[in-house]
């Protein structure tokens, strides 16, 4: 797509096209484009929306990727002094069949991807420090998205299920 340069020559040209009304299209709304620009950025994974959403509808507010905690966790629920992570079973670790490095190059991927999961351990006991829960949601999980959307209401509502290293 080609924007107004920003020389003197491109700026008479798109002042000239103004004028004769027919600036350059940009259809999206505002709307539409924060929301694409949002998605450029890696924080809101489609797994996360996805929760974030499930969440919403059912009447819990949140704070997202607050940065002064340790690890700027996913979901933060102030009032409860609770967190939520949602991890992607690749980057994550996580035990199921997605979770697992490939089998070629496993040097390669395996202390990368261990050293994930230890700081992700890390990270959960500073907050623990803190004072704060955490649980994790895997990606996987959301296959199922009532029953993920079940027990993280279970966690948020009584806390006796706070699983601090992860569910595996
Ligand atoms: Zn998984």
């Amino acid at each position: 797509m080609e924007d107004g340069t920003k020389t003197r020559s491109g700026l008479s040209q798109s002042s000239s096209k103004l004028r004769y009304g027919q600036p350059v299209a940009d259809t999206r709304t505002p709307t539409q484009r924060s929301f694409i620009m949002r998605s450029v950025g890696t924080k809101d994974t489609g797994p996360e929306m996805q929760l974030r959403k499930m969440l919403h509808r059912a009447g819990y507010r949140y704070r997202l990727h607050v940065k002064k905690l340790p690890g700027r966790p996913d979901l933060v629920f102030p009032q409860r002094r609770k967190i939520v992570f949602v991890h992607g079973c690749f980057w994550h670790g996580h035990g199921c069949s997605k979770g697992q490095p490939p089998k070629s190059k496993s040097y390669y991927w395996s202390p990368k991807l261990a050293a994930n999961k230890a700081r992700d351990a890390r990270r959960i006991d500073e907050l623990g420090k803190l004072g704060w829960q955490s649980m994790t949601v895997w990606q996987c999980e959301l296959r199922d998205p009532v029953a993920a959307l079940q027990r993280v209401q279970k966690f948020l509502d009584n806390g006796q299920n706070s699983d601090r290293h992860g569910r595996q």
